[in-house]
């Protein structure tokens, strides 16, 4: 993974995604992102986060990098 890829906040809380990273990624134009919170970090992901055991996209809970939706939390609790 790159690292040093310098960007600066705007006064509207924009920032560009370098052309490098977008094309690595095959992140485009109008795609969808979704950003989340690891400890001091700002996780920026391709897409909606969706839950790890059934892609449901109505994620409840996170578990380290892994998203869960409410109704398997409910399953794993009942085992
Ligand atoms: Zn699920």
């Amino acid at each position: 993974m790159s690292k040093g890829n310098l960007s600066k906040i705007d006064n509207l809380g924009r920032v560009v995604i370098p052309k490098s990273i977008r094309k690595a990624l095959n992140i485009e134009h109008n795609d969808e992102i979704s950003m989340s919170v690891e400890g001091e970090n700002l996780i920026i992901s391709k897409g909606y986060q969706s839950c790890g055991i059934c892609e449901s996209k109505d994620i409840k809970f996170q578990i380290g990098k892994k998203f869960l939706c409410f109704k398997c939390v409910e399953n794993i609790k009942d085992l």
